[in-house]
């Protein structure tokens, strides 16, 4: 998808861009290594990432799931803690088909890893969080 400089303006003043984790921003940093952001700048709490995804990914048609097929949401930055799985994303990427570890992890013995990474590739659905463990 081609992305012209006034979608990436309009993309960064997102209450919740998407990070190059794969997450819906969740969090405003204001700190982070040693550098102090003020205005706090969108980042992901669940990975520690400040960095916008440069990329466009098309939520159109995709579905998202937390615990059961009740709690399926059409796929939404705007939904709890969003994960990103579909082409592209860093999951379907990093992720392996046969363990589920990420590729990294196949090269330190001490996890019980498959050996022989293999991209999962997109995933069917996205993730979200539902509150179903509560929100503290
Ligand atoms: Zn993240
Ligand atoms: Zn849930
Ligand atoms: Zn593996």
């Amino acid at each position: 998808m081609m992305i012209s400089p006034s979608n990436i303006t309009e993309h960064k003043q997102d209450k919740h861009p998407m990070m190059r984790c794969g997450h819906a921003a969740n969090g405003i940093c204001t700190s982070m290594a040693g550098v102090k952001y003020s205005p706090g700048v969108p980042s992901c709490v669940i990975c520690s990432c400040i960095d916008i995804a440069t990329q466009e990914f098309d939520l159109t048609n995709r579905k998202a799931r937390c615990c059961t097929l009740e709690s399926e949401r059409d796929s939404s930055l705007d939904l709890a803690f969003f994960e990103y799985r579909g082409p592209g994303s860093k999951q379907s990427i990093e992720s392996c088909a046969n363990c589920g570890y990420y590729e990294v992890a196949h090269n330190k013995p001490k996890i019980k890893s498959c050996g022989a990474f293999k991209p999962h590739g997109a995933y069917g659905y996205d993730l979200y969080y539902c509150g179903c463990k509560g929100w503290d």
